[in-house]
């Protein structure tokens, strides 16, 4: 599913609508952006096409898996969206989701994928293997494989620079802990692990960037509109020294998207969709956010 690059006004990213009514998505997007609390940022007619992905983890890996994709799937099948869907579920279904995904708006990701493309690492999975099981992305560097696994940012790029051997579009997650934004080091710690996990020569065709602030994930909390739109144009200007066409790189935020918040979150201009972990286990919920993007 290759990301629909329009031509950019204002040398940023196209917003989704705000889901507001009486409102108009750029009107929304000028409002947030114009508030006391954000800076002043740049709006744009048109960017790269808004991404809703759904990160299913370690959930609905039987029956409630394939039902929970053929609902997204026949959900969305009557409507003309204004952002692509990815749905990741766990491997053991992600070929039988993939089928189900096949001709609909909906393109099938892994959760992981190894650095090397064969050999004896028991347990593990290819970036080959799940393009050849009907993938076309993958997420790599999530926190929590950061964390759980001890995943360096040279680990995940490896992944990445493996995804894109097979095929893949790697969707590379970076985000600061708690404790690093209290200490005020946010902006470094992503620049860090920019430019530690992104490839060199990878472009929008290849890579997502999901900005995941660590302390927002499942905790039903969330930076402000405001520290999103700085940390993701803080992102894309990381990104412009580093990636091809990095103005036309999808940036997705990630941490607590929920259908109640992400009007005011996908409406921010370097905001190019959402990486959705606990509510993209409901189909109405996981909808009602790609709605927003209309
Ligand atoms: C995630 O795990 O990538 C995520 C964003 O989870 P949640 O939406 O549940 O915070």
């Amino acid at each position: 599913m290759p990301a629909s690059t329009g031509g950019i006004i204002g040398g940023g990213p196209r917003p989704c609508n705000s889901g507001l009514p009486g409102n108009e998505p750029l009107t929304k997007a000028e409002a947030v952006l114009n508030s006391p609390h954000f800076p002043l940022l740049e709006t744009t007619l048109s960017g790269p096409r808004p991404l809703i992905a759904g990160n299913w983890k370690m959930n609905a890996g039987d029956a409630a898996g394939i039902a929970l994709a053929r609902a997204v799937i026949e959900g969305a099948g009557s409507e003309t969206l204004g952002c692509d869907l990815l749905l990741c579920p766990p491997a053991v279904i992600l070929a039988e989701v993939a089928r189900l995904a096949g001709g609909s708006a909906a393109a099938v990701g892994g959760q992981d994928c190894h650095a090397e493309d064969a050999g004896a690492h028991t347990g593990d999975l290819s970036a080959i293997m799940l393009r050849e099981a009907g993938a076309s992305f993958v997420i790599v560097g999530h926190s929590e494989r950061r964390a759980g696994h001890g995943e360096t940012d040279a680990m995940v790029r490896a992944k990445a620079e493996a995804a894109h051997r097979a095929g893949l579009t790697a969707i590379v997650c970076i985000g600061e802990t708690e404790g690093e934004r209290a200490a005020g080091k946010t902006l470094d710690v992503l620049a860090h692990q920019v430019g530690g996990s992104v490839p060199a020569g990878a472009g929008a065709a290849d890579t997502v960037i999901a900005y995941e602030p660590v302390w927002a994930i499942g905790s039903g909390r969330t930076p402000s509109p405001g520290e999103v739109a700085e940390a993701h144009a803080h992102i894309r200007a990381r990104l412009a020294g580093r990636v091809d066409s990095a103005a036309e790189v999808r940036i997705l935020y990630g941490g607590s998207v929920k259908p109640d918040n992400a009007g005011a979150i996908l409406a921010l201009g370097d905001v190019n969709g959402a990486l959705i972990g606990g509510a993209s286990l409901d189909a109405a919920a996981f909808l009602a956010i790609a709605r927003l993007c209309r």
